[in-house]
């Protein structure tokens, strides 16, 4: 019996039924660029976080660099990220001409903290972009008093928390601005390319409603130097029929977590920790052992695929040599991407698949 990691025909065949005519509905509307079905999404959404206003957009990524163009960082400032994200947060950065700064996260959580931000606060720091990591929210009582306090804008990316809440209060609205994606493998995904930014400021809604529609919101008249950046209308219209199940669907990837959490054991494994105060999306469940990638093959072989976020940290991407910052400098980012390692967690992974998990991980630690 082979486990998939994630089973994203079983998702989409659980929805058809619903999101087809949707689909369809769309299609057959003759009109696709925004329009009723995004601003249905986009109200559901914002109704969802707990907020006034969601912006819908192409992916992740755009809404990053739409949320730092509303602010206003550019050439010559400076960002905090977590050093151990996944490379689209330091790219966003990267791409409105500022630089990224990392931050180390937390040991037990993976996530950023109030602390960590000041021991990486420098001059020309604009703003902190805390992730909410495999699903869990960074403190973000903590960060957004640190933020207040050093006047730095808070960006989140909750590309894998939909759902998650910290304090009892949905992800969404904590910070100045929240940026989502809906990438196939998130927990909210599409069936293609999608994004979203909540927020709860009306004029910072107003500008990332312009920005990501060529800076215009009168056709031909650009006030600002935006982007084509916009939520697809079929998309949106499938989103808008999952976000109906994402509750349930996070639940039952809770129940997994919980088995994994009640049953895996052996000698050298970390398991997830959650901090008081967050409940976990549980996008991804993500492990640690010093013998990583014996693990993994070991599981492959035994026919359980398991995945890494993330094998490189950005600091050490090609892309980020001319930043010269060394593995010796952030020691955690790097310690992480050599131990940690992502079991399959889904909706739709079977209970006798997660129980398959367990033994079989277990056998292996207790004969590495
Ligand atoms: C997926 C992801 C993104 C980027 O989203 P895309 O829609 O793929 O552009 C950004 N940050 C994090 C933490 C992610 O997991």
């Amino acid at each position: 019996m082979s486990v998939p990691f994630l089973d994203l025909k079983a998702a989409y065949d659980e929805l058809a039924e619903r999101a087809e005519p949707a689909m369809l509905r769309a299609l057959r509307s003759g009109w696709y660029i925004l329009g009723p079905e995004v601003e249905a999404f986009e109200e559901a959404f914002a109704r969802y976080c707990g907020v006034s206003h969601a912006i819908g957009v192409a992916n992740g990524l755009d809404a990053l660099r739409l949320a730092l163009m509303a602010v206003e960082i550019g050439p010559g400032d400076k960002v905090l990220v977590p050093s151990n994200t996944y490379v689209a947060t330091w790219l966003a950065v990267s791409q409105c001409g500022a630089t990224p700064v990392p931050v180390e996260p937390d040991p037990a959580t993976y996530n950023i903290t109030a602390e960590g931000i000041r021991a990486a606060m420098q001059p020309g720091v604009k703003a902190v972009i805390p992730v909410h990591l495999y699903g869990q929210p960074a403190d973000m009582t903590a960060i957004c008093a640190v933020a207040q306090e050093l006047e730095l804008k808070v960006i989140e990316d909750a590309a894998q928390a939909h759902g998650a809440t910290w304090n009892g209060k949905r992800i969404g609205g904590h910070g100045d601005i929240i940026c989502w994606s809906f990438y196939p493998g998130k927990n909210l995904g599409a069936v293609g390319d999608a994004g979203g930014i909540t927020t709860n400021d009306p004029a910072l809604a107003d500008r990332l409603r312009m920005l990501r529609n060529y800076g215009s919101q009168e056709k031909y008249r650009n006030d600002y130097a935006g982007l084509n950046s916009r939520l697809d209308p079929v998309q949106a219209t499938f989103l808008s029929v999952k976000l109906d199940v994402l509750d349930e669907w996070n639940s039952r990837r809770a129940k997994v977590a919980e088995a994994y959490l009640d049953g895996l054991a052996g000698p050298d494994l970390i398991l997830p920790q959650i901090a008081s105060g967050a409940t976990s999306a549980w996008h991804l469940f993500v492990i640690r052992h010093p013998r990583r990638d014996a693990l993994a093959q070991r599981l492959a072989d035994a026919g359980i695929q398991t995945l890494i976020h993330y094998p490189i940290p950005p600091h050490a991407q090609k892309a980020y040599a001319d930043q010269a910052l060394t593995d010796q400098e952030l020691p955690l980012a790097t310690q992480l991407a050599r131990e940690v390692l992502s079991l399959p967690i889904g909706p739709h992974l079977s209970e006798p698949h997660s129980f398959q998990v367990i033994s079989t991980v277990n056998e292996i630690l207790h004969d590495m």
